[in-house]
């Protein structure tokens, strides 16, 4: 039985016992003292008594149910809004990825696991390339296709290597992986070839993508994620200035 059945039927049997004790208590108080059939030894007493002590019973047994579940359902559904609101402020809504407060938030935890297993992390940050050229060219419709496309790509990623993956801005996406600045550019040239090679369709207009991608690794907790995100940034600069659709890869410094 799980912990949460073990709850329901404890909550049930608490009621059914408090309120059957105390219904049965009033009951006999209330009779006595209305009817004074304390010390009254007459048929009519008698009956009066019995009846009242088998309401007193049944009537708390038909209610507890209902008395101990309905409390617990208002307070699951409210819990569930609450988690269900929770995942919604955490979550792009175009991709269903992590939004950038879903990152940081999530990037807490990973790096804790990473720095107790004394892992070097990496960080990507992916930046689609000339992507107003290409909503100008295709259509808005077409970039966010493209976007979900980038999404998919990365999820799928996700999965295989554990990492956290986020669109962190317009058409910039993170990615945070327990990696070596090796198996990092490995990953982030496995990456940039998938997006390049992705046919992206919508509607009439289909045409091919470029991504460009900045990577840092620093062993875990040796400096906040944000001073990775920083070095990604830069290196990401770079490899747009030397011409896009590249990858660079940087080792952060602890300042
Ligand atoms: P660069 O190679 O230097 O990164 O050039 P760029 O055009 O990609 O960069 P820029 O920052 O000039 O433009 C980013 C574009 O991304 C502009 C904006 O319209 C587009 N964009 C941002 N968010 C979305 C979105 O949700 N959907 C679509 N379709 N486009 C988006
Ligand atoms: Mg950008
Ligand atoms: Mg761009």
């Amino acid at each position: 039985m799980t912990g949460k059945h073990e709850t329901i039927w404890f909550r049930l049997l608490w009621v059914t016992v408090v309120v059957t004790t105390s219904s049965l208590l009033a009951t006999y108080g209330i009779m006595d003292w209305v009817f004074g059939i304390g010390g009254d030894k007459s048929y009519s007493g008698a009956l009066v008594l019995q009846v009242g002590t088998v309401c007193s019973v049944v009537i708390p047994i038909i209610l507890a149910p209902a008395v101990s579940y309905l409390p617990m359902r208002a307070q699951r559904d409210v819990e569930r809004e609450r988690i269900r609101l929770e995942k919604l402020a955490l979550t792009d809504a175009l991709t269903g990825l992590f939004n950038r407060r879903g990152f940081d938030l999530a990037s807490g935890d990973f790096v804790a696991r990473a720095q107790r297993r004394g892992d070097d992390m990496s960080l990507l940050m992916l930046d689609l390339d000339r992507f107003k050229l290409i909503n100008d060219r295709h259509g808005h419709g077409f970039g966010d296709a493209a976007l979900i496309r980038v999404a998919d790509l990365l999820r799928r990623f996700r999965d295989v290597d554990g990492a956290i993956v986020a669109r962190y801005g317009g058409e910039e996406f993170v990615c945070l992986v327990s990696a070596s600045s090796e198996r990092a550019c490995v990953i982030a040239e496995r990456l940039r070839s998938e997006i390049s090679a992705a046919n992206i369709v919508f509607g009439a207009e289909r045409a091919n993508i470029s991504v460009s991608i900045g990577a840092t690794t620093a062993r875990a907790g040796e400096m906040p994620v944000e001073k990775m995100v920083e070095a990604a940034d830069r290196a990401l600069y770079d490899a747009k200035a030397a011409g896009r659709d590249r990858i660079v890869v940087t080792r952060a410094k602890a300042a």
